[in-house]
């Protein structure tokens, strides 16, 4: 059969996605693949689909054994024969998977690195006929990957342990040097190499000046009601703040942090994985394990301490390939909380790349070019900008002259010596009538009361945004006092402008919650309900039964009969077997058949 076919067949897809295809076909071949997609870029098919050709079987290493189930259950629905062995199986399930093994009737193996090390099971393993093993997050075997992970070590001896396989290696990032490392470590032999753009058209980048964060992103989900998302935040402290804000303003949220014991955080991810939550606020810590692919938008509340985290936790976000947001809230005393941890790192080379990659993630948020040109440049892949889908091409920020008032905050900072903090230059400003400004004098100076009729927040913001674009710092040898960079200096004597970036005040937003398809909103609703009830019958998550993609399609097309619902993208045989009758039945009532 062609690899085309079984594509339908089997997974319901029309077209294979880029270099899906050349990377199977290769492997069919008999040749290694070293490849590197973008989170949703369809690693999976890549293992799955050429195992379906291959005589014996093929192992899927994957380090997370949280989501080897979600992996399996979805392989399964498929009509895949795939199983899983590691740690969290009893006794029992486990002897039930070498009972298959003994009966030929296992088409993929998913194990976890650590029992790759047990010798004993390696020795079992090698007893079956082993086509092809593919690595799953590769760049967990490299130090110099930001995930590295000591068992993955001992996946240097799969070509020892089973010569006669092809092997591949997938990863969503990888820099050369941790492309060098996945190859030398896992021996592949002059592999098919695959460096996918990193370009995730599919993302909306949105970065606005953070101005009451909680209000901020409570507005920001009421508008996208009952959708799956992300908010991230920087402190644990933060993450069950927002979480109650939003809680309180009725919206499903649940927390997520390192703090929390593991049985709650399982059971929040869990729920949001089966849409009876919407959204997980959260720490960096919910990382890896999110396979969700319904993800319609993720929201930083805080800036994130490098472009490399900014992009993988957005890439959460639109795995199914359709339209979805990424929201950040962007202040420059963000910049001074992340040193703060900085400081503390004890290793100077690590300090040091600590810094730069906040740097870099400052200038993303604060320079007024395309981002996802700013982003791709990041991981050195060329884009011309003017992408259409970021707040900066798409003109939602503009360009304002701040050059007078960011005058009148340096002249207050050199007039006193560049010896007080924030608070209280912004008191001079204001000509307010504190008694630390009576004490010094500080009501006598030219600049007090020059900015009495702009607001406090607005001469913080200027003043983040001088930090941001690193006018002027902050000293935190010295309590936090204000410093002049030169370039400040630039400004105060009028030698070169302040430009900051402004949102419009439009009604851009709404007009940007974008529609891909023409879909019918109301069958939409309906086909998840029965997506969610199905998926509850069967202990799986929503995502698996259809994708979000699948349904709207379903509610474009409003298929009446199975062929044209076996064309709707998504889905296989397999799956109009067990649900397409459901679906069916649903949109000939919606289109008022009897
Ligand atoms: P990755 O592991 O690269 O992040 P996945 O394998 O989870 O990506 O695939 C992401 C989503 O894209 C899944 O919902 C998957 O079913 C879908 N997908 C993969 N290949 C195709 C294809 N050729 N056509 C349509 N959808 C696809
Ligand atoms: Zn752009």
């Amino acid at each position: 059969m062609k690899i085309d076919t079984t594509l339908k067949k089997t997974f319901g897809f029309k077209k294979f996605r880029p270099h899906q295809k050349e990377i199977i076909s290769q492997l069919l071949e008999g040749r290694d693949v070293f490849a590197s997609l973008p989170t949703g870029g369809g690693k999976s098919i890549c293992y799955q689909l050429p195992a379906l050709h291959m005589e014996g079987i093929t192992i899927v290493l994957s380090p997370l054994v949280a989501l080897m189930k979600d992996q399996v259950d979805g392989a399964r629905e498929s009509g895949i024969e795939a199983y899983c062995l590691n740690s969290s199986l009893s006794a029992a399930d486990s002897s039930h998977v070498y009972r298959a093994l003994e009966n030929n009737q296992v088409k993929l193996l998913y194990i976890s690195p650590e029992r790759f090390a047990i010798d004993e099971f390696i020795e079992t393993l090698k007893r079956f006929k082993v086509d092809f093993v593919a690595v799953d997050e590769a760049h967990c075997v490299s130090e110099w990957g930001h995930d590295f992970r000591p068992d993955y070590l001992s996946l240097s001896r799969i070509r020892e342990h089973f010569p006669g396989a092809v092997i591949a290696a997938f990863t969503a990032t990888a820099t050369l040097k941790v492309q060098e490392d996945i190859i030398s470590l896992l021996k592949l032999n002059n592999p098919y190499t695959v460096r996918a753009s990193f370009n995730r058209q599919e993302l909306y980048y949105r970065i606005v000046p953070k101005n009451g964060a909680n209000k901020q992103i409570s507005d920001f989900i009421c508008k996208h009601k009952n959708q799956s998302g992300i908010v991230y935040r920087l402190s644990r402290a933060d993450v069950e703040k927002t979480a109650s804000y939003l809680s309180g303003k009725g919206i499903r949220a649940l927390p997520y942090h390192a703090g929390l014991p593991t049985k709650t955080r399982e059971k929040n991810q869990d729920l949001f994985n089966r849409d009876e939550v919407d959204v997980v606020v959260a720490t960096i810590a919910f990382g890896m394990g999110i396979d969700k692919s319904n993800i319609r938008y993720v929201i930083h509340g805080d800036l994130p301490k490098s472009i490399e985290g900014y992009y993988q936790e957005t890439g959460r976000a639109g795995r199914d390939g359709m339209k979805s947001e990424c929201l950040l809230l962007y202040s420059g005393g963000d910049i001074s909380k992340i040193h703060f941890f900085i400081d503390k790192i004890r290793d100077e080379k690590e300090k040091k790349r600590a810094s730069r990659n906040l740097n870099n993630m400052a200038s993303l948020a604060s320079v007024n070019v395309c981002r996802r040109k700013q982003i791709l440049e990041y991981f050195d892949e060329d884009h011309e900008g003017n992408c259409g889908s970021c707040d900066i091409c798409n003109g939602e920020a503009e360009q304002v002259d701040g050059t007078e008032d960011a005058q009148k905050i340096l002249s207050a900072i050199i007039r006193t010596n560049q010896v007080f903090g924030i608070a209280h230059i912004i008191d001079i400003v204001r000509g307010a009538d504190t008694e630390k400004i009576r004490k010094f004098g500080h009501n006598e100076i030219k600049t007090w009361g020059v900015g009495k009729e702009k607001s406090k927040s607005w001469w913080r913001s200027i003043i983040n945004e001088l930090i941001g674009q690193k006018h002027i710092f902050q000293d935190r040898d010295h309590y936090n006092s204000l410093k002049i960079n030169s370039s400040g200096a630039e400004i105060l004597y009028g030698r070169s402008p302040f430009v900051v970036l402004m949102k419009k005040e439009t009604k851009q937003e709404e007009k940007l919650s974008f529609r891909e398809v023409d879909y019918n909103e109301n069958l939409f609703a309906r086909l998840k309900e029965i997506r969610t009830e199905l998926a509850r019958e069967k202990g799986l998550p929503p995502y698996i039964v259809f994708s979000d993609k699948t349904l709207k399609e379903m509610s474009s097309l409003k298929p009446d009969d199975e062929t044209a619902m076996l064309r709707v993208s998504g889905v296989g045989e397999r799956k109009m077997e067990q649900y397409g009758y459901f679906f069916l039945k649903e949109i000939r009532i919606f289109l008022g058949y009897k």
